[in-house]
């Protein structure tokens, strides 16, 4: 027989316990039992004022944003009307069923101002990052950085070509992103070192970059995080440019260790992170065995002889060549000792020029110039402890174990929707990215600790 719904909205009183309401094994529980933001009101205690009306509690707007974060919800607006909709997202914001949501402007205001003025949202990720030590989901061992390019709010239709944005001046009146992009030239106090082709209008820091197909404004976000079970250690913003990758990587590196004293022994990346001078700095200041592919154009392809098939001797300063003559950096006694690097840090190594034009492999080695040169950089003791550790099986599994970063990007763009940035200028990607990190290393915890995750599953990947 065909029912028919009995129950009536009409009804005066009911008996109704949002804490049994929600779910045992729902998402939201296990992060509410790893966030703790008990700290969080003395952390801004100096950015509130001590008299006027009470403002809306900070801990409520930090729990909203969270379950914006963890859930894809990055409207501000739509997330209002969701928290007052979701029985479990009430729950989780420890508002009672009648309570009201606050305003989304609220949430702006906010987020520009004391949030941002008191690095609120770098001092949760790092209380969360705590506790995922203190559970014992970071080993120090080794460590894996990437970037991952994502797109900014800023259309090409609102942009100016490179060389008239560099003619802008500060002036009060200007939007939030761009007085925070020029402020930025003035404190560097140095002219750029190459002009954008376009530069926003809406979002001036943001890159014009080509590097994934059609060209759109962008920023990157950088993640170092430990291998043991995939937790972001760190997360930096930066420009798109493999240069300001690699810095923000260094960033980080030494961030952590200021902050919770961990080095790690060895740093998994990919070919971008193979350039000498991180090489050097990874080797010789960090004393981190870098698991990482070296920047190498050395070898040729063309079927002649290619840097390898040459002899370095380090004694003596020069390299010989299969014929068995030598390569210098200098053929003569100067006068004023010269040390013969050159602006890109490499020296070259020249043969004799009698020696090449009676050599019998002359064709093989360098048939298009009159001498064989080899270039060899400051740093080449680094790149050869690089090429060491390529050899090893330690290496292989290295390189496995990197797509735990990849992975975390992949699961940053598809579920919680982060392939577009919604606040705008350096600091609101700063922001965003944080926030994205705090929500990944939350559920990773809430998947992984809470009763309701298998055994099996605690175990590293
Ligand atoms: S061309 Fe010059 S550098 Fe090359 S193998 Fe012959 S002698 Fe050596």
């Amino acid at each position: 027989m065909m029912g028919h719904q009995t129950g009536c909205q009409d009804k005066l009183f009911y008996s109704f316990n949002l804490e049994a309401y929600v779910p045992q094994r729902h998402l939201l529980r296990g992060i509410d039992h790893f966030l703790d933001l008990s700290d969080l009101r003395q952390h801004l205690s100096e950015f509130y004022s001590h008299t006027g009306r009470p403002s809306i509690d900070p801990e409520l707007m930090i729990r909203m944003l969270i379950i914006g974060y963890s859930f894809g919800i990055r409207s501000e607006r739509r997330l209002c009307e969701e928290v007052h909709l979701n029985l479990a997202y009430r729950w989780f914001c420890r508002l009672g069923l009648e309570d009201q949501v606050p305003d989304h402007s609220t949430f702006s205001k906010n987020r520009h101002g004391r949030f941002r003025d008191s690095d609120t949202f770098r001092y949760i990720f790092e209380t969360v990052l705590q506790r995922c030590m203190q559970e014992g989901l970071v080993g120090g061992e080794g460590f894996a950085t990437d970037a991952s390019i994502i797109k900014a709010d800023a259309q090409r239709l609102h942009s100016v070509p490179g060389e008239d944005a560099m003619k802008w001046t500060l002036s009060e009146d200007a939007p939030r992103a761009v007085r925070e992009y020029l402020e930025a030239l003035e404190a560097t106090n140095e002219t750029p070192s190459f002009t954008p082709k376009f530069v926003s209008t809406a979002d001036p820091s943001a890159t014009w970059t080509g590097m994934t197909g059609p060209a759109f404004f962008a920023y990157c976000t950088n993640y170092l995080i430990d291998l043991k079970a995939g937790i972001i250690v760190d997360v930096e913003a930066s420009t798109v440019n493999k240069t300001a990758e690699v810095h923000a990587t260094q960033t980080m590196i030494d961030r952590v260790e200021d902050q919770f004293d961990i080095k790690p022994k060895r740093l998994v990346g990919d070919t971008n992170y193979g350039t000498a001078d991180i090489l050097a700095w990874l080797v010789n200041e960090k004393d981190i065995a870098p698991h990482v592919p070296v920047w190498d154009k050395s070898d040729r392809t063309d079927g002649t002889l290619s840097r390898s098939d040459f002899v370095w001797d380090a004694e003596a300063d020069e390299y010989s060549c299969p014929e068995g003559k030598t390569l210098r950096k200098n053929w003569r006694p100067f006068k004023n000792p010269r040390t013969h690097i050159n602006q890109d840090n490499f020296i070259r190594y020249r043969a004799k020029e009698s020696d090449c034009a009676a050599c019998p492999s002359k064709a093989q080695c360098c048939p298009n110039a009159s001498i064989r040169k080899i270039s060899r950089s400051v740093h080449e003791d680094a790149r050869d402890v690089a090429r060491q550790i390529a050899l090893t099986p330690a290496y292989e599994a290295s390189m496995r174990e990197r797509k735990k970063v990849e992975m975390l990007f992949a699961h940053l763009k598809r579920i919680l929707k982060m392939d577009k940035l919604r606040l705008r200028g350096f600091s609101g990607a700063q922001d965003e990215f944080l926030l994205a990190a705090t929500a990944q290393n939350l559920r990773r915890m809430a998947k992984w600790l809470t009763p309701i995750a298998k055994e099996a599953d605690l175990m590293p990947a």
